[in-house]
Order: structure tokens, then sequence, then C-alpha cells
């Protein structure tokens, strides 16, 4: 009898689960196996929100062992390096398991260490980032006692998930002090360590009127390099039009920080490294560009696309198609344009729905505006796509509806 096709997947999170469920679905043969330690799934799409008082934190969590797909396997472990020529993952517990076909999709990892005193600093004096599940619910408690003076929220070098929102806090938070009145007392800074408010130009321009109606100050090329929690100072290096470097510190009452980010250390000392660290994999179909049977999805691959949970729902069925049509003996199809999505919370009611694609081509999905801010897109941020999360994409189902370039005057 032959032995059934296995798929090693690693990573369970947005990308894993979707990917595993999928496949179940289509080929309920194949033996499917998820590598991931964590106990716990986040909608981190949410936190967001989450950080500004507007959703229940334990509503972005789920047991994991809830989401592993019907015939699907879990191991609970986490993978420490791979032998390609002989098709094994190893785990950290000893063991090697065997792939036929494997997909990478372990994440993105935060370097909180990157910036001194960051991590010793989050969670008290101020100190808040929406990117700790930890420390997300104290990003609220910031909001709700700051009674005035200097509010910092920062943006590390590129790449990071969901590049929107370290912003998008800082809208959230200026419309809650203004109305509780304490916007007179405040004074807000968004400092980038880039050197434009957004990648994508078109939508780049609209966000800067938004900055200015909330007040807030907008210093770009200045990346936070120290954090001193007790004294309530961070320090940035700032890059001036020549070049230079100059060093600045801050005071502030509260400070909203986001990590720098990179591939996980166990990708970048891979085989399937690329530039980067990224697991390098052909653009539009997704598949490793030396190892044809290791496809990469989500934030751990090389996708040069802003990394999304938006832009995993798009990579998934591309990964799937291409691993399925692989076995039968097909060649992948570049299927895969580079569609991410960010809807941008611009106040406590309403969302710019940025979705772009590759060399920052606007894709909506809807005949509409792309750059205005409507309500509409927060009634989808806050109630549509946390249950398309779970009950849809989760569940393997193909859900689209396709997305067109939009023509910029
Ligand atoms: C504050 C914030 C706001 C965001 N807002 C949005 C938004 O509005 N819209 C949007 O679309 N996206 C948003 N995102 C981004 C989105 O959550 C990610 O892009 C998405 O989760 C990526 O999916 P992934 O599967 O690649 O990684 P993840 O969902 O992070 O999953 C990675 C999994 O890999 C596992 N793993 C790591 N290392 C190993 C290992 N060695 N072995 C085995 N498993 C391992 C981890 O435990 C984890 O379960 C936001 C993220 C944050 C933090």
């Amino acid at each position: 009898m032959n032995r059934a096709t296995t798929v090693v997947i690693v990573g369970a999170g947005a990308a894993g689960i979707t990917v595993a469920a999928s496949l179940r679905r289509k080929q309920p043969a194949l033996l499917v196996t998820l590598i991931d330690p964590a106990t716990t799934h986040y909608y981190q799409p949410a936190f967001t929100l989450v950080g500004a008082g507007e959703f229940d934190f334990a509503r972005t969590q789920r047991a994991q062992s809830s989401l592993i797909p019907p015939g699907a396997e879990w191991l609970q472990d986490r993978v420490t390096g791979f032998l390609p020529e002989q098709q094994t993952v190893t785990l950290a517990s000893g063991p090697q398991v065997h792939y036929d076909y494997l997909v990478l999709c372990p994440g993105i990892q935060l370097d909180w260490d990157r910036i001194a005193g960051l991590r010793e600093s989050l969670g008290r004096n101020g100190v808040c980032s929406n990117y700790s599940p930890e420390h997300v619910t104290y990003t609220w408690d910031c909001l709700r006692n700051f009674g005035g003076g200097t509010a910092l929220f920062t943006q590390p070098p590129a790449p990071i998930k969901c590049a929107g929102a370290p912003q998008k806090i800082a809208y959230l938070a200026a419309d809650y002090w203004r109305g509780r009145g304490v916007s007179a007392h405040a004074r807000l800074h968004f400092l980038s360590a880039a050197g434009a408010l957004f990648s994508v130009p078109y939508f780049s321009k609209a966000l800067e009127k938004v900055a200015a109606r909330h007040g807030i100050e907008i210093h770009l090329q200045h990346n936070l390099m120290a954090v001193n929690g007790s004294k309530r100072i961070a320090t940035f290096e700032c890059t001036g039009k020549d070049g230079a470097k100059t060093r600045l510190e801050m005071e502030f009452e509260m400070l909203h920080a986001t990590p720098p980010q990179s591939a996980p250390d166990f990708i970048k000392q891979s085989p399937f490294a690329g530039a980067g660290g990224w697991v390098d994999v052909n653009p539009h179909t997704l598949q490793h560009v030396k190892y044809p049977n290791v496809f990469s999805l989500g934030d751990a691959s090389s996708a040069p696309t802003s990394k999304t949970a938006a832009a995993v729902r798009k990579q998934a069925p591309v990964v799937v198609n291409n691993l399925l049509g692989l076995m039968a003996g097909r060649q992948p199809s570049p299927a895969y344009d580079g569609y991410t999505s960010c809807p941008l919370t611009t106040s406590l009611n309403t969302v710019m729905l940025a979705e772009f694609g590759y060399d920052g081509k606007v894709t909506p999905t809807f005949p509409l505006q792309p750059d205005r801010e409507r309500r509409v897109w927060w009634l989808l941020k806050k109630y549509g796509l946390p249950p398309l999360y779970w009950d849809y994409m989760l569940k393997g189902y193909d859900w689209d509806i396709p997305h067109r370039p939009y023509p910029i005057s």
C-alpha cells in the first residue's frame, strides 16, 4: 500500500491554520501536520482596537487546540532546524519529522532588545505596545489615565507586520483624548524611522491630512534607540536630509513603541533563507526558489508586500492550489499579485481601507474612492472581519471578492 503524502506546516498562526484547513478540505487523503509550540492563537488585527478600549482582549484569543482542522495533526513543539536533502525538520524536543512537502509560516520575530531599555520598561511608567499580547491592555490603561503632556508613538525601520498599526493607535488616542477634553493639554508626536508616513504615496498623502487634523506632529527618519522608563525619556537617532545622524532626547508621559522586527532566527540560519533572512520564494507562486517542494507565506516569506493577515487570505489559496497542482504534476501558477490590506483606523468611528499590491499599486475590492475615511469600513473592521477570520478563513473556505487596479490621476 502507498504511504500517504505528508505536508508539514511550520507555524499554526493565521497562515498555517488557513493552509491546513484548506488542504484537508480539498484533499482529505493528505497527512497534514502542523508544528507550533503556542497554546493560544491570537487575532492580532484586533490588537489596535483593544489598545483603544474598543475590543475585548478575551475575544482576540482562542485555544490553538480548538482551531486545528479535523483530521490534521498538531505537534506542540518548536522547530529548530531543517535538513532539506533528507526532507526533515528538527524539533526542540529532539526528534526529526519527515515531509514530502513543507509550508513555512512561522511569522515574524519581535526584536524588543534592539531598543535599549524597551523590554524592561514595557507595561509601566506609561510605556506600552499593541505588538505585545502581554501588554496590549496596558495601552488602554495609558490612554484612560493620560491627563495631558507629551505622547509619543514610534515606528521602527521596515519591515514590520501591519505597517499601519503604529500610526492607527495614534489617531485613536487623539480622538479619544479629544472626546475627553484633554487634547488642549496634550502634545502628540508620531516618530518614524521611515522616510514617509506610509509606503504607498497615494495613502500617505491622505494620512498626512488625518495626522494634521488630529494635531499630531510627524517626525520622519526618527528611529527610537533607547527608552528610560523610570525617567520617561526616549532617545532617537535622527537622519538629516544630508544623511547626517544626530541624537534627540524627548520626555514623555506616554510612549507607544513598535519593536523592530525580523525573520525568525531559526529561518535566518536555515538553508531556506534568502536576502534579509526571509524564506526565499518566488513572489507570484510562493514556491521556494531552490527547493520546489517548499512553499512559504505570511510574515516569514520574502514576498515583497506589506505583512498582514489580509495578505495571508490571498496567499493561502495560491499556496494550496500550487501545492496540490505540483502533486498532480502541474507547474505552479503565478497567481499572487502582492495584494495586502491595511484598515487604517483614522478615528473612533472611521477607517481608510488601504488595499494595494506589488509596487504600491492601489487595488480596491469595492468601487469606492480608496483614500476616503468611511464609517462602513470601521464597522467592517470591528464587527465584520473577526468572524470572517475565525469562521471562514481559518476554516479553509475559499471566499474571495476580486480586487481591481484603481486609476490614480
Ligand atoms: C498590532 C497589530 C495590528 C495588526 N493589524 C492588522 C490588520 O489590521 N490587518 C491585517 O490584515 N493584519 C494585521 N496585523 C498583522 C497580522 O496579524 C499578521 O500579518 C498575520 O498574523 C501573519 O500571519 P502568520 O501566520 O504569518 O504569522 P502569525 O499569525 O504570527 O503566526 C506565526 C505562528 O508561528 C509560530 N512559530 C513561531 N516560531 C515557531 C517555531 N520555531 N516552530 C513552530 N512554530 C513557530 C508562532 O507560535 C505562531 O503561532 C496586525 C498585527 C499586529 C501585531
